[in-house]
């Protein structure tokens, strides 16, 4: 009879814990179909992968984006997509190769973004990032989204802006040609207050010159229809000519100012736009020279490290606020100094010379603790020529 109660009992026990199992399981069942179902549903295409990178999720706007039927990637391996997208989509390929690999080998919070254009001219940008469960290493996922039509919209803009900058230098010159008639004198005689006048609509017109030849220059850039012409590069001439001209400003302008160089005798050639690399260094030089006052001092040194030659520009100025520092690079950013405030200037100088360097496949950076008369150190590097 005890047997029985207890048989009983016991097959109770273990019918309502097939229950409760029962439950939980439908349980994660609805959540994960729930969230494969707004996975499904987002605007932005998803791909995830898992630790042997073989695609687990491609979902409708993947299909969509990227013009691929989902049955055709499902349960496939990653690297069968490489055909897909051609040399650009590369990098993400190779990013994903090497956290799969080696999955000790992303840095805390490292993600990936790029933009890929397709065979077909489709833009689409990737971001990925790794996914983690308490450190462990389950996979990736990739989110694509199609932004053809606002790079179309942003190269318009582009075009417009090269467009318009183009036109606008030939009036410029031929404002500026004959306000240099007249204060010559070639128009005949003018009075001290004309002239005067004059030479005020001759400054501006210089600065208006300047400030159309650089939005030109990085409208150019960005419409990728300037190319450099790359070719050995000896630095310390190139320095040389940029103090030159600076000491002789600093003379006119009657601003003395401290100007040295520090260039070790033996310093290899780097791979560089003649040109634009003195664009660079004379911004740079040019900004330390606006941005210090009078009596300060500029130190313009070079060496090499690595493959690369580092050029460093310093100064003891007004240095660079802290809450500013992230900007610094930013088109058309100036900062709120009276001594920037006092000086001509566009807010074009440092946004062209990045561009011009990582063009270079060089970096750029400063360094400024942000407090008057500690001043700041603007460095950029160019690769070496290889023997
Ligand atoms: P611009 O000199 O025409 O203002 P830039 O792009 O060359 O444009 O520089 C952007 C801003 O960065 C400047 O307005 C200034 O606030 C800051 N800056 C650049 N170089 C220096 C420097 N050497 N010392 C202090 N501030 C600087």
């Amino acid at each position: 009879m005890s047997i029985a109660i207890n048989n009983a009992s016991l097959f109770k026990l273990l019918r309502e814990q097939s229950e409760d199992l029962g439950d939980m399981l439908r349980q994660q069942q609805v959540a994960a179909s729930r969230s494969r179902a707004i996975l499904e549903a987002v605007a932005d295409g998803v791909l995830v992968t898992d630790q042997n990178m073989t695609i687990t999720l491609f979902n409708a706007s993947a299909e969509r984006i990227l013009h691929l039927p989902a049955t055709q990637v499902m349960g496939k391996p990653l690297m069968e997509l490489t055909g897909l997208f051609g040399r650009s989509g590369r990098d993400w390929l190779e990013t994903i190769k090497r956290w799969s690999k080696d999955p000790s080998s992303y840095q805390p919070s490292e993600t990936f973004a790029e933009q890929l254009e397709l065979d077909d001219h489709t833009v689409v940008s990737i971001h990925l990032s790794p996914v983690l469960l308490r450190n462990e290493f389950l996979g990736t996922v990739s989110i694509f989204r199609d932004i053809t039509y606002e790079v179309q919209v942003d190269r318009l803009k582009t075009e417009f802006i090269a467009n318009v900058s183009h036109e606008l230098r030939t009036p410029m010159t031929s404002v500026k040609g004959y306000v240099e008639i007249m204060l010559m004198g070639a128009a005949g005689q003018i009075t001290d207050q004309q002239r005067r006048f004059l030479e005020i609509v001759k400054s501006n017109t210089e600065r208006l010159t300047v400030l159309v030849n650089d939005l030109l220059d990085v409208s150019r850039i960005e419409a990728g229809r300037i190319s450099l012409n790359p070719q050995p590069l000896d630095l310390r001439p190139l320095v040389e000519e940029v103090i030159t001209d600076i000491q002789r400003r600093s003379r006119e302008e009657n601003k003395p100012m401290n100007i040295m160089m520090q260039i070790p005798h033996e310093l290899p050639r780097v791979i560089g736009d003649m040109e634009r690399v003195r664009q660079v260094m004379s911004n740079l030089v040019a900004n330390s020279y606006s941005y210090t006052p009078a009596g300060g001092q500029i130190i313009v040194r070079l060496h090499s490290k690595g493959d690369e030659v580092q050029v460093d520009v310093e100064d003891n100025g007004i240095g660079i606020p802290k809450d500013q520092q992230h900007r610094i690079f930013d088109r058309f950013f100036r900062g709120s100094d009276p001594l920037v405030l006092a000086t001509a200037g566009n807010g074009l100088g440092l946004a062209l010379s990045k561009t011009l360097i990582e063009m270079h496949r060089g970096r750029i950076w400063f360094q400024s603790e942000g407090e008057p008369g500690k001043g700041s150190i603007f460095s950029f590097t160019l690769p070496i020529q290889n023997v």
